[in-house]
């Protein structure tokens, strides 16, 4: 028969598959011989048992009842026992820590005959009644599943009538009231007594704690954060230890440092008087730790002890949660805290620094996700000064979780998920300002649609954030100056800021913090459930505001002297804990002040070596912030960019009307084409200098145009619709004939499927002037920026090449430009030529393509949209994210690449043809440069599995640079080392 039932000092902390993280924790303080109450741990395995049966498999009540008896014997009391009786807490630990989402009862064993015991024991009458209350409470809300707020009511009520309101305030005789009221409670609605047998209570509470792991708040919170269901948790049933016996007894909660900034020391929370999950329920806000050093000099140097040898012992910061009972100091649990990205970065660059723990490591317990976090937008400071001179500062609670949010107060947590959770596609215009209006039109009038709830009319476009598409949520008029500078972005999804408003929230509330942007409570610590979720998904919080005040009811809520309803907009700074009424726009970090996290990063530039991360810059200005960022070098400078910019366009179409116009024989129309080339070139000649200046002596990867001309031309639509308009009011002739050598040529280069058509090489193929013009543009601006001292390294790419001779073409002819401009300026400067991987056949022929390229670059955005047939603009629009949820396909390939290997797997889709392509290109040119510069270059998975083939580089836009540059690292830390951060 297994072994279901082990005593502490039989586990380890090793032993998490089967005695849970808590379990292996309470094992392993027990085995370093620290003040553990004794107890036993059920395993994981009974409860999948259990799961699969709904039955206690058979044996384990026979260990429970043997154990219990070892129990009994240290703890020197029996269970049920009427002169000396030993309480027990019943507590879930699965293998990952899931906060707040499984259960916990407390006080079992006590009943009408042991809560007299207890009384005259502890010489506390109050202290006894107030236990059984608490375990009636717990038990009928748990394992009878009776709503707690029926409990709440009668408490309330109780608490109302003393002159404090408080709990402490509440006397033995008021607490045998609650008893009785509790237990006809109970009766009424259970059809039964509460059970007075100890052991019956016993075995009901592992019951409801198995339960609780198959529980609808456990099952989504699993699906969230993608824990297997069939982990199983275990029980921990522990010998009660009392924090409410007395003024010099109490609760607390200590993490080893600082869980929102990283700072060393103990960062603590103590609750005298209280027991149990008092602090971490964020009942009444408790006192910071210098009133424990204060009040009990010893217990805080002993907790002190415990908590620096913990975290030696596990190397990481620890939450621990201890109890003091008359005197006596006890810990109760210890884990791996949950901390800030902030605190996560400075945690892991002090502890390499303090010689505990390996560069390695440190990379290893830095996510990805919480390098994004970091990167979160911050409110200006002077912003938020002047929201406080006109007086929207309106109150201070604890800062939880770091970040800024702003949007309408939501008080549901329903109402939240729905109005959280909507996406919207971006409608697309030309005009920036008018895109951005029109789909936020279009979404609020969806939303009030689906809540009928009036106040949605009235919010602005600053009250929804916009997700562009490298993956980045910008606020919309951050989103409007990146479309009119000409930028090619695409917001891909809407989303509403909600600010979730509530008095406290409990893990019925889950499910609209994950869609919420920031949360706000009026009660509750850093460690209250609020805290602890919202600093696990990285949400901006803020709690224990007690300025705040809700009315559920009446969808109100108040902000000191001030009264908002639901969908206000409020303001908050989960950094400093700050709440302001109104919005504040928030705008993004400065990178150059993150010392930790630069330090962290130049460690996995380090390991990752040779290994590099580059980025997609096209303007000077972006390769400044790409350097910033820490990027070697630039992927991809994509040339058209600079065409649109609003001075250049009108050139632009010059010059695409006259090359059409000269294709069509009208000489004339060549002589136009040819000047408005020059023009350009001195704008490109210009903007080449600026790139090379700011990324002296690194690569600058330039690609030369690529999508079809009628991207730079007027809509064919709203053409017609210009001209007719123009014809029917008797428009000026020379207009007219403007407008009409437009729609010429707009129609000359319209295409069915421009997306395969006359675009890459084949423009330069087609028009060779345009490739011929930028490659002398680069070669100027090199040859001038050579001159000037300053090191050069120009990478001419061709793009969307499919076959050999496409390359070749265009590369004998280029190249014959480059030579000419270098020998005519007398300066010749260190170049390569190479292509884009972005066809299937270039990968497929890979071998031919290297003999003219000096290097590939993967351009997995159009290497996906081609592998697959799946248009990139409209996919993910309309069936893409469908194939997702419905499990079609396991994510979206414009994000990860397709086909990424498991461990021992061979590649598949686009995967495979990447594999192909290096492979074959590099067997007929062995130092083959490789890199890869589509979206996937900023995706940590996609950068592991770029390693793993051997590339050169990644490059991805600047934002995502510090997020690769972890990537990179960790991908070969993880390789080096079996240490793997503890969940
Ligand atoms: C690509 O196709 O991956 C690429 C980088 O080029 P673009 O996105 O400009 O087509
Ligand atoms: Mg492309």
């Amino acid at each position: 028969m297994p072994k279901y039932v082990f005593l502490f000092e039989e586990g380890n902390k090793d032993m998490r598959d089967l005695l849970g993280g808590k379990g292996a924790g309470l094992a392993e303080m027990s085995r370093l011989g620290l003040p553990v109450p004794p107890g036993f741990t059920i395993t994981t395995r009974a409860c999948n048992f259990y799961a699969k049966n709904q039955r206690f498999p058979p044996g384990l009540e026979k260990q429970m009842r043997e154990t219990l008896a070892a129990v009994e014997g240290k703890a020197g009391r029996k269970f049920g026992d009427t002169a000396n009786p030993l309480l027990l807490s019943v507590r879930s630990g699965a293998k990952f820590s899931m906060p707040g989402m499984m259960d916990t009862i407390l006080n079992v064993g006590v009943n009408e005959a042991t809560v007299q015991a207890l009384a005259s024991l502890s010489g506390d009458e109050r202290f006894a009644w107030d236990a059984y209350r608490r375990l009636i409470q717990m038990y009928g809300r748990i394992v009878m599943h009776i709503e707690g707020a029926k409990f709440d009511r009668i408490l309330e009520a109780w608490k109302a009538k003393t002159e404090g309101g408080r709990d402490t305030d509440l006397t033995a005789e008021i607490l045998k009231s609650i008893v009785s009221e509790y237990k006809s409670l109970y009766r009424a609605e259970t059809n039964s007594d509460f059970p007075q047998k100890p052991y019956d209570q016993l075995r009901q509470a592992v019951v409801a704690v198995f339960g609780s792991w198959t529980g609808k708040r456990a099952m989504d919170y699993r699906n969230f954060h993608g824990i297997p269901h069939d982990l199983g948790t275990a029980a921990n049933v522990q010998t009660m230890v009392f924090g409410n016996l007395g003024g010099n007894s109490g609760t607390g909660v200590a993490f080893t440092r600082d869980p929102a900034t990283g700072a060393k020391g103990l960062y603590a929370e103590y609750l005298p008087q209280a027991q149990g999950e008092d602090v971490v329920a964020g009942i009444r806000t408790p006192l910071r730790m210098e009133a424990l050093r204060d009040a009990m000099p010893d217990i805080y140097a002993e907790l002190e002890g415990v908590a620096a040898k913990l975290e030696s012992h596990y190397r990481d910061m620890q939450d621990i949660e201890f109890t003091v009972e008359r005197g006596q100091f006890w810990v109760l649990q210890t884990r791996t805290g949950k901390r800030t990205a902030q605190a996560a970065i400075r945690i892991a660059a002090d502890m390499v620094k303090e010689g505990r723990i390996s560069k390695d490591e440190a990379l290893l317990r830095i996510e990805p996700a919480q390098v994004v976090e970091l990167l979160m937008p911050r409110f200006r400071p002077s912003d938020k000064e002047a929201a406080k001179r006109s007086g929207k500062f309106l109150g201070k609670g604890v800062n939880a979780s770091p970040g800024a949010a702003a949007g309408p107060a939501v008080l549901d947590s329903d109402l939240a998920e729905t109005l959280g959770s909507k996406r919207f596609r971006a409608i697309e215009s030309r005009d920036p300002s008018s895109s951005v209006e029109q789909t936020v039109d279009a979404a609020k009038t969806e939303l009030q649609g689906a809540t009928g709830l009036p106040w949605i009319s009235r919010l602005g476009p600053e009250a929804f954030v916009i997700k562009t598409n490298d993956g980045r949520w910008v606020e919309s008029e951050q989103y409007r100056e990146i479309l009119a500078v000409g930028g090619r972005e695409r917001a891909v999804e809407l989303r509403l800021k909600v600010v979730l408003t509530r008095t406290e929230t409990s893990p019925e509330d889950v499910h609209g913090m994950l869609h919420a942007k920031g949360i706000l409570t009026a009660r509750g610590g850093a460690t209250a459930h609020a805290s602890v979720v919202a600093r696990g998904l990285g949400l901006p919080c803020v709690v224990g505001c007690e300025a705040l005040k809700v009315d559920y009811e009446g969808a109100t809520f108040s902000l000191g002297d001030q009264s908002f309803a639901q969908g206000d907009l409020v303001s908050i700074d989960g950094a400093t804990g700050e709440v302001f009424g109104g919005l504040i726009p928030a705008v993004e970090p400065d990178f150059e002040k993150e010392e930790e996290l630069r330090t962290i990063l130049g460690w996995a530039d380090e390991t990752a070596s040779p290994f590099m991360v580059w980025a997609n810059a096209d303007y000077p200005r972006d390769a400044r912030n790409a350097l910033t960022f820490g990027a070697r070098g630039i992927g991809l400078c994509r040339t058209e960019h600079m065409f649109f910019e609003t001075e250049r366009l009108p050139i632009v179409h010059d010059m695409i009307l006259s090359a059409v116009a000269a294709r069509g024989k009208q000489p004339e129309a060549h002589a136009r084409y040819l000047a408005a080339l020059a023009r350009l070139e001195t704008f490109q000649k210009s903007d080449f200098e600026g790139i090379f200046r700011a990324m002296a002596g690194l690569p600058v990867v330039i690609r030369l145009i690529d999508p079809p001309l009628h991207e730079f031309l007027p809509k064919h639509e709203d053409l017609l619709v210009e001209l007719m308009e123009l014809r029917r009011t008797g428009g000026d002739t020379k207009v007219i004939a403007e407008k009409e050598a437009m729609l010429a040529a707009v129609e000359a280069t319209r295409e069915a499927n421009p997306m395969l058509g006359l675009r890459g090489c084949r423009l330069g193929i087609t028009y060779p002037e345009i490739t011929e013009m930028q490659v002398r543009a680069i070669f100027q601006a090199a040859v001038q920026v050579k001159r000037e001292g300053v090191d050069v390294h120009p990478e001419i790419m061709i793009p969307l090449v499919g076959h050999v001779n496409e390359l070749r073409n265009q590369r004998e002819a280029l190249e014959a430009v480059a030579k000419h401009v270098m020998e005519s300026e007398g300066l010749a400067v260190d170049y390569k030529f190479g292509t884009m991987i972005e066809v299937p056949r270039a990968a497929l022929t890979a071998d031919e393509i290297a003999k003219y390229s000096e290097f590939f670059s993967f351009g997995t955005n159009d290497l996906t949209q081609m592998t697959f047939g799946y248009s990139r603009d409209d996919a993910e629009g309309k069936f893409l994210m469908k194939y997702v949820e419905d499990g079609i396909l396991p994510y979206n390939p414009f994000q990860t690449l397709d086909g990424i290997p498991g461990k021992g797997e061979e590649p598949r889709g686009v995967a495979k043809l990447m594999e192909i392509a290096v492979e074959r290109g590099r067997k007929a040119k062995p130092d083959l440069k490789i890199g890869i510069c589509g979206e996937h270059g900023g995706d940590p998975p996609s950068i592991a599995f770029c390693h793993r083939l051997g590339l050169n580089y990644v490059s991805c836009s600047p934002f995502r640079v510090p997020i690769a540059r972890l990537a990179a690292g960790r991908t070969v830390a993880g390789l080096r080392t079996t240490v793997a951060r503890d969940k």
